[in-house]
């Protein structure tokens, strides 16, 4: 198949070009991302295929359409970021990578709960600039602590048994609980309680209409005074406004983030020349006691080739009208 890639990086050619031997796909890489306005470059291709901060919105799935465009092959496994609706009335299928290593997103939060923690990136410059002191670099044990996990996919269940390993205690939250965890003996809880009995609570769930600002003003207020949150799913599960005050007001004890509401634009690109003007990005920046990674949790070598493979197993199947296995639907 012909397939055009948006907002690609250098790491995504090297792995698909390394993956694609013997497959039979023309692949060919844009670096630029997909909206309404680059539409227009998937002239004469059978395929696009996108990554987390692309704009799948109706005005960019109807140009697709236009140019004869029928899969959407996102590599990735979150779709909130296409317009699910548009893509059926156009005719256009949607397939994504549900599972390509959730240890690794997985690891990533244990890193950013570490880090916050134990202060590991202060110790760090501390000791290059020949500071030995150990002055407000205390943390606390994680043995013992209470640890919420809020959806409790193959990444929550991965994220429980790494922090069960350090002998926290671990309640989850999840419309649908998992059996592998109750069978681990973790409890779920009602969202509230979750909120108010944890002292990290981290964010494993996906975002849509239910969990949309699910952390919000009110959340906070439930909250212990001191917790630790931890977002590794999607920027807007957390309201920015309520979690900026929650800091302000000391509520909220520590931020670690790899994921940010207003990310799109932002991340994944090298923007150390230009001047950032968002306010709100810059004030989360400010606090001592907050993290951000720019969305790298997928990031490791095993979550690429895995990204890579069974993204062009969903262009074979499609090619060769097999059943799509990891197919994305509208439900109305
Ligand atoms: P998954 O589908 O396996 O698990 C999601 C879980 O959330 C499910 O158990 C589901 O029942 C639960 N859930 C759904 N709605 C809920 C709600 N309203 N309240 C509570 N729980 C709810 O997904 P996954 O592979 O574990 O990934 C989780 C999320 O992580 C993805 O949706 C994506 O946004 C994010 N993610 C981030 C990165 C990264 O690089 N930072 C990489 C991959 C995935």
């Amino acid at each position: 198949m012909k397939v055009a890639f948006f907002s690609t990086k250098s790491y995504d050619q090297e792995y698909f070009e390394k993956c694609n031997q013997g497959t039979g796909h023309d692949l060919s890489f844009f670096e630029t991302s997909l909206n309404k306005h680059t539409a227009s470059l998937s002239n004469g291709f059978e395929a696009v295929c996108v990554f987390v901060n692309d704009t799948l919105d109706k005005s960019t799935i109807e140009k697709l359409s236009e140019n004869g465009i029928k899969l959407i092959a996102l590599r990735c496994a979150g779709f909130n970021n296409v317009d699910l609706e548009a893509a059926a009335a156009n005719d256009i299928k949607i397939v994504r990578v549900p599972a390509y290593s959730p240890q690794a997103v997985a690891e990533h939060a244990v890193a950013l709960i570490l880090t916050l923690n134990r202060k590991t990136h202060k110790a760090y410059n501390r000791v290059r600039e020949n500071n030995f002191s150990l002055e407000r670099l205390i943390g606390f044990n994680l043995y013992g602590k209470t640890v919420g996990i809020i959806g409790t996919g193959i990444i929550g269940i991965a994220f429980a048994k790494i922090m069960l390993g350090f002998g926290c205690k671990i309640i989850a939250y999840d419309i649908k609980p998992s059996q592998e965890l109750k069978d681990l003996g973790i409890a779920y809880e009602g969202i509230d309680d979750l909120l108010a009995k944890s002292d990290i609570i981290s964010l494993h769930c996906p975002l849509n209409a239910e969990t949309h600002h699910l952390l919000n003003a009110e959340a906070f207020v439930k909250m212990k005074t001191g917790a630790m949150l931890i977002n590794t799913g999607r920027g807007a599960l957390i309201d920015t406004t309520a979690v900026v005050n929650a800091l302000k007001n000391e509520k909220l004890g520590y931020l670690g983030i790899d994921v940010y509401e207003q990310e799109s634009g932002l991340f994944f690109k090298d923007h150390s020349e230009t001047v950032n003007k968002d306010d709100d990005f810059l004030r989360l920046l400010s606090f001592p006691n907050v993290l951000i990674t720019g969305h790298q949790g997928f990031f490791t070598k095993e979550a690429l080739e895995q990204i890579a493979t069974v993204t062009l197993e969903n262009l074979t199947d499609f090619e060769q009208g097999n059943e799509l296995k990891n197919e994305v639907k509208f439900e109305e």
